[in-house]
């Protein structure tokens, strides 16, 4: 099969590979598209200390199920799934209180395993047993199928953030996780949500989430913010960005007893922000993080794709073949439109 091959730091090739042969347990795709996410476009640039190269990489996935190994029986050749990257191991401590993002031996496909930038890919026995292979529904494409991994941790994140009914959210942030958070808050039934950013013409594209844009290019965000809600600030703040700057002036945005939540993590070398401690002690409010989604989250993802209240195909803006991997990863890093696909 063809692959795009990640041999090394910026060294990435379409080459030829053996086709990967399912073991028991494992099924194996025949892969229809793959987006690529921000961290694709990162691992490129600086590789990831999970992966080892030689790796093909890419987890937003979906495709028709080529073979089964023994001992499948839940699933059958030609059916239309996706596969959700994050692989818990089912059996530790956090495993075992239901919280699988935090397993503390998680592995996941396009790090550990070879990925979607490939004609065919191998399901791992243990994600196959762990729920991580879902079916598409009939009105959902495989290009708008790949949306569910983003919007699963974007479904995580809102929990964590316990957005309720009527609360005004705040998203610093309008790229394609912007945009899957400000349409997840309005599905929710929060009040008002806002969305802000830097760049004039990504709130244009954002303008079909039917959020209030805030342009931080021309206005100043505390005002706007402050004017919006009657100056009791946002009782739900996600940033949804990698600036140390948005960070620090997420806990200025929140209102009293709400959340921010650093949904976007910030670079490894990098990773400290100043901030006024002073505020979450009066304010009451809470900081949490988000790492990625549960399996359940991806099926979840899914039956909100299929409802249409996700508005899949205005994200996808941009579709490669493989042979064009290294234009498609161009594209995502310049930020021009939302999601771009691949498709092998
Ligand atoms: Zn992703
Ligand atoms: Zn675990």
């Amino acid at each position: 099969m063809k692959a795009a091959l990640l041999r090394n730091i910026e060294d990435l090739a379409v080459v030829s590979v053996p086709d990967p042969e399912p073991e028991p347990g494992e099924l194996v795709l025949q892969v229809k598209a793959c987006a690529v996410c921000g961290t694709d476009v990162k691992v490129f640039h600086h590789g990831h200390k999970h992966i080892v190269f030689p790796r093909i990489t890419g987890h937003e996935v979906s495709g028709v199920i080529s073979h089964c190994g023994p001992g499948i029986t839940d699933f059958h050749p030609g059916e239309r799934v996706t596969v959700a990257p994050a692989i818990p191991c089912g059996r530790c401590h956090y495993c075992r209180r239901g919280w699988p993002t935090m397993c503390d031996n998680l592995k996941a496909i396009g790090y550990h395993y070879d990925g979607g930038f490939a004609q065919l890919m191998k399901v791992p026995a243990i994600a196959v047993a762990n729920g991580c292979v879902n079916r598409i529904p009939d009105n959902v494409s495989f290009a708008q199928a790949t949306l569910a991994e983003p919007l699963a941790c974007v479904i995580n994140g809102q929990r964590l953030s316990q957005v309720e009914l009527g609360d005004t959210v705040l998203i610093l942030g309008a790229g394609p996780i912007g945009c899957l958070h400000a349409e997840l808050a309005r599905a929710t039934g929060a009040g008002q949500v806002i969305l802000t950013d830097i760049l004039p013409e990504r709130l244009q594209i954002a303008s079909f989430t039917g959020a209030i844009t805030v342009d931080l290019s021309r206005e100043d965000i505390l005002t706007r913010v402050r004017e919006l809600t009657d100056g009791r600030m946002a009782e739900r703040v996600i940033v949804a960005a990698t600036s140390q700057q948005a960070q620090e002036k997420a806990v200025e945005l929140v209102a009293k007893r709400g959340s921010v939540n650093f949904f976007g993590g910030l670079p490894k070398e990098k990773p400290f922000i100043n901030l006024n401690s002073n505020l979450v002690h009066y304010g009451e409010f809470t900081i949490v993080g988000t790492h990625g989604s549960a399996p359940r989250d991806n099926r979840l993802a899914l039956t909100l794709l299929a409802s249409g209240r996700i508005r899949a195909s205005a994200y996808l803006t941009h579709t490669f073949p493989l042979e064009e991997i290294h234009q498609a990863l161009q594209a995502a890093e310049s930020r021009q439109g939302l999601k771009v696909v691949v498709t092998p």
